[in-house]
C-alpha cells in the first residue's frame, strides 16, 4: 500500500474502530433511514455547502411534494426552486431536476447503480455519484468531500495548507480513501469518515481525546488547516411594500416582488423585493436591519417599507414585478434574503400553501 504507508493490520484496525464509533454515535438524521437511491441523491445535493440542520426539514418537505424521481422530473421549475427556498445555491436544485427529466425520458426514471454511470448525468458529479453508489448498493468507491479531506490530510499528515493543496491534495486523499475503504461495508464506511469530519475532527478545535482514531493518528490536532479566504462586505437596501389584496379573507395582503432576469448569472429567475433608488433611508422608513451571507459576501441590508403609491418614485426596476397573495409567495421560488425578511416580518403563514408561480391574471405593480 504505497499510498497509505500503513502496515495492513493498521488499515484493518481503523476501519474497525471507525465503523465501531460511526455505529454508537452516528446523528439520527432522516436521509440516513434510507437505501432509495433517489432519496439520497437528494439529501447528498441538498447538504453540499448547506448546513445539516437547515437540510433536515427542507429534504422533509421536498420529498413529500416529490417522493419520486418521475414526480421531481414533472415538475414545474418555479415550484422545485420554491422548496429549494433557503437552501440557496439554486443551480443545484436546477440540476437535479435536469437529471431527473434525463433519466425519466432515457431510463424509465431508473437511477444508474454504478458510480461510473451517474457520472454520466448532468449536474452528477464525483462526490454525488460516489454517495448513491456506495450507500445505495454498496459499491465499493470512496466519497472525499471537505470533511474527509481534513481527516484523511491530519491522519496522514499531509500538509494541506501550504502551496501543495487543491488539485495534487485531493488526488491522494482519493487515492487514500479507496485504500481505507472498508471492502465488506462501503456506504457505512464513508458516511462514518464525513461524520467524523463533520464533529470530532472539525476545522477546528478537533477533539482528539474523544476520536476513535487518535492512535492511528499522525497529527492529532496539530494539523494546519486552510484558512477561510476573507468575507467582502456590501451595502444594500429593499423596499418592502405591502397593500390590501383583492381577495377576501383573513390573509389577503399581498407584496410586491420583483423577478431576476434570466440573464442573471446568480439566482435566475427568482423572486425578491425590488431595489430602492436610494440607499440612505430615513429612520421612520426603516423597517428592519440584517445581515445575509451569500458565497463570500456579506451583505447588510437595509429594508424599507414603501406605500403602494411610492413604488415608482422609491424603486428601480430590473425585472418583471407582480403584486402577489402573500399566502402564495410562500410557495415561490424566492431568494434566501427575501424569506428571510418576509420570515422576520411576519408575513408568511406558518403552514406551508400549495404551489404557485405567480399566476397569469395576477397585477403586474
Ligand atoms: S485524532 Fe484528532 S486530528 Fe486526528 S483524526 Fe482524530 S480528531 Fe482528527
Amino acid at each position: 500500500m504505497a499510498m497509505v504507508n500503513r502496515e495492513p493490520e493498521e488499515v484493518v484496525q481503523l476501519r474497525a474502530r471507525l465503523l465501531e464509533w460511526y455505529e454508537r454515535n452516528q446523528r439520527d438524521l432522516p436521509w440516513r433511514r434510507s437505501r432509495d437511491p433517489y432519496a439520497i441523491w437528494v439529501s447528498e445535493v441538498m447538504l453540499q455547502q448547506t448546513r445539516v440542520a437547515v437540510v433536515i426539514e427542507r429534504y422533509k418537505e421536498f420529498l413529500e411534494r416529490f417522493p419520486t424521481l418521475g414526480s421531481l422530473a414533472l415538475a414545474p421549475e418555479q415550484v422545485v426552486l420554491g422548496l429549494w427556498s433557503g437552501l440557496g445555491y439554486y443551480r443545484r436544485a436546477r440540476m437535479l431536476q435536469k437529471a431527473a427529466k434525463f433519466v425519466a425520458s432515457h431510463a424509465q426514471g431508473n437511477l444508474p447503480a454504478s458510480a461510473a454511470e451517474l457520472r454520466e448525468l448532468p449536474g452528477i458529479g464525483a462526490y454525488t455519484a460516489a454517495a448513491i453508489a456506495s450507500i445505495a448498493h454498496g459499491e465499493r468507491v470512496a466519497v472525499v468531500d471537505g470533511n474527509v479531506e481534513r481527516v484523511a490530510c491530519r491522519l496522514q499528515g499531509w500538509d494541506a495548507a501550504g502551496r501543495t493543496g487543491g488539485a495534487a491534495i485531493r488526488h491522494k486523499v482519493e487515492g487514500l480513501a479507496n485504500e481505507l475503504l472498508d471492502p465488506g461495508r462501503p456506504g457505512d464506511f464513508n458516511q462514518a469518515l464525513m461524520e467524523l469530519g463533520a464533529t470530532l475532527c472539525a476545522p477546528r478545535n478537533p477533539q482528539c481525546l474523544m476520536c476513535p482514531l487518535a492512535a492511528l493518528c499522525r497529527t492529532r490536532g496539530e494539523h494546519k488547516t486552510p484558512t477561510r479566504p476573507r468575507m467582502l462586505s456590501k451595502e444594500v437596501a429593499r423596499a418592502l411594500a405591502v397593500r390590501t389584496g383583492r381577495l377576501p379573507g383573513l390573509n389577503n395582503r399581498e407584496v410586491l416582488l420583483e423577478q431576476r432576469p434570466e440573464t442573471q448569472t446568480v439566482m435566475p429567475g427568482m423572486w425578491e423585493l425590488p431595489g430602492l433608488r436610494e440607499s440612505r433611508v430615513p429612520e421612520q422608513d426603516l423597517c428592519m436591519t440584517l445581515r445575509h451571507a451569500i458565497m463570500q459576501v456579506n451583505y447588510y441590508v437595509r429594508i424599507r417599507t414603501v406605500a403602494e403609491e411610492d413604488v415608482e418614485a422609491l424603486t428601480v426596476t430590473a425585472g418583471e414585478r407582480r403584486w402577489v397573495s402573500l399566502n402564495l409567495a410562500t410557495g415561490m421560488a424566492l431568494t434566501g434574503l427575501t424569506r428571510k425578511v418576509l420570515d422576520r416580518a411576519h408575513l408568511l403563514p406558518k403552514a406551508p400553501v400549495e404551489i404557485t408561480p405567480p399566476l397569469p391574471d395576477e397585477n403586474d405593480a
